[in-house]
């Protein structure tokens, strides 16, 4: 019976848990033991007593050096990766590139690291897919805060003291959270206006009731597997001047423009930001890789000369760690279902989610990116 180990999370700001109670009971019907580290689920609001209820013993971090499997919302530190035993699999989100020393431990400790971001992003894997659950609730929590920190409303109203305009908001990123940050925006009954690359998502965008914002593409901005691809320094220099005009007159703009593997593009130059209104908010969401405001800085929120509030926040999905939670533990428990067989887990590396999830495994770095990046390193 492979026994699974829930550990408390250990970074700062990290209020998720990798498995809720009712993944908890489907890891056991699956014919797993699952111990959850005392304290656990404190913060995404679930007792020990419900993880008990639901079949789970209740432990402490020697769960770290004795499970088969351990499943983990944010990368292992060094240290939590040195505790865990050869040939146990880790699952969880790794960020590899920003942890080679993390990933370096794990080969040489012989874990099976199964990394969340590497997910494939097809029909099939679509259950499992954690940055598309994280992505979307954060797209949701980036509206929710920007109405919460605007000074006026969102909606158009009409009062007796007279008429109140609706906020307009402009999202640059058309991806899973930039879609879901659109559809949250005119839910709120805001003016929602988005610029992306892809023209593939113009229909997505207005079908939201959201505009377009068209950029003169000499070629496409497509890249592989329906991802962006990098544009050149003068594309962006345009879209820059086209989009201005938009940002200087909204009341909210909120950035998720990424482009896989490379620096986040720059679409809102400092010029810009001082030609935005006063009490404007901006919610840069693609700050971790880079940012997407030259002006904003991670985990601060700022307020400029011109009083335009810059909200720089990496994990926004954390401020919603109840369903962040509960999601993520969903699609880890949709991953493990489909690996394994009898309660145990198999690799057939021929399978396109094995081979595309696998970061480490067999003492080697499996995943082909990372592997160039630790030659790099040495
Ligand atoms: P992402 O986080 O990599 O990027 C966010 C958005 O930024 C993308 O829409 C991209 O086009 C845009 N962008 C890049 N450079 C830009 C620029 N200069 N200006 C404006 N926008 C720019 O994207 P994501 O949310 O991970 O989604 C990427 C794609 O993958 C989408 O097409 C999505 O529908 C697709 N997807 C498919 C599945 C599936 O089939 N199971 C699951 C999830 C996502």
């Amino acid at each position: 019976m492979s026994r699974v180990f829930i550990p408390q999370e250990s970074q700062i700001g990290e209020t998720r848990v990798a498995a809720v109670p009712e993944t908890v009971k489907k890891l056991i019907d699956l014919g797993m033991s699952v111990m959850v580290e005392a304290d656990a689920g404190r913060r995404a609001h679930i007792t020990d007593e419900a993880y008990r209820k639901a079949g789970a013993t209740i432990g402490d971090a020697i769960g770290w050096s004795d499970a088969d499997l351990i499943f983990k919302v944010a990368p292992p530190t060094v240290e939590e990766a040195s505790r865990i035993k050869g040939g146990a699999v880790l699952v969880s989100f790794m960020a590899p590139h920003r942890n080679l020393d993390v990933v370096r431990r794990l080969t040489e400790r012989n874990v099976t690291v199964l990394a969340m971001e590497l997910i494939p992003r097809t029909t099939l894997a679509q259950t499992m897919d954690a940055l598309s659950s994280q992505a979307s609730l954060a797209g949701y929590k980036a509206v929710v805060l920007a109405a919460t920190r605007l000074g006026k409303y969102f909606p158009l109203l009409m009062t007796a003291a007279g008429t109140i305009p609706p906020a307009r908001v402009v999202i640059m990123g058309a991806g899973v959270a930039g879609l879901q940050a659109v559809a949250t925006a005119k839910r709120l009954g805001a003016v929602v206006e988005v610029s992306d690359i892809r023209q593939a998502v113009k229909e997505q965008i207005e079908s939201l009731g959201g505009r377009f914002i068209e950029l003169p593409m000499q070629e496409t901005g497509e890249g592989a597997g329906g991802y962006a691809r990098e544009m050149g320094e003068d594309f962006l220099r345009k879209q820059r001047e086209i989009v201005s005009n938009h940002v200087a007159h909204a009341d909210v703009v909120i950035t998720t423009a990424q482009v896989p593997g490379k620096k986040a593009p720059v679409l809102l130059t400092r010029d810009m930001v001082q030609r935005m209104r006063p009490g404007a908010v901006v919610i840069d969401m693609a700050v971790e890789s880079g940012g997407n405001c030259e002006l904003s800085k991670l985990d601060e929120e700022i307020v400029t000369e011109n009083g335009v509030n810059i909200i720089g926040i990496a994990n926004l999905a954390a401020t919603a760690p109840s369903d962040a939670s509960l999601l993520y533990s969903r699609n880890i428990l949709s991953l493990v279902s489909y690996l394994q067989k009898e309660g145990e887990l198999r690799f057939d590396m021929e399978d396109e989610i094995a081979d595309g999830t696998v970061l480490t495994r067999g003492g080697v770095v499996h995943h082909g990116p990372t592997a160039e990046l630790m030659k790099g390193a040495n």
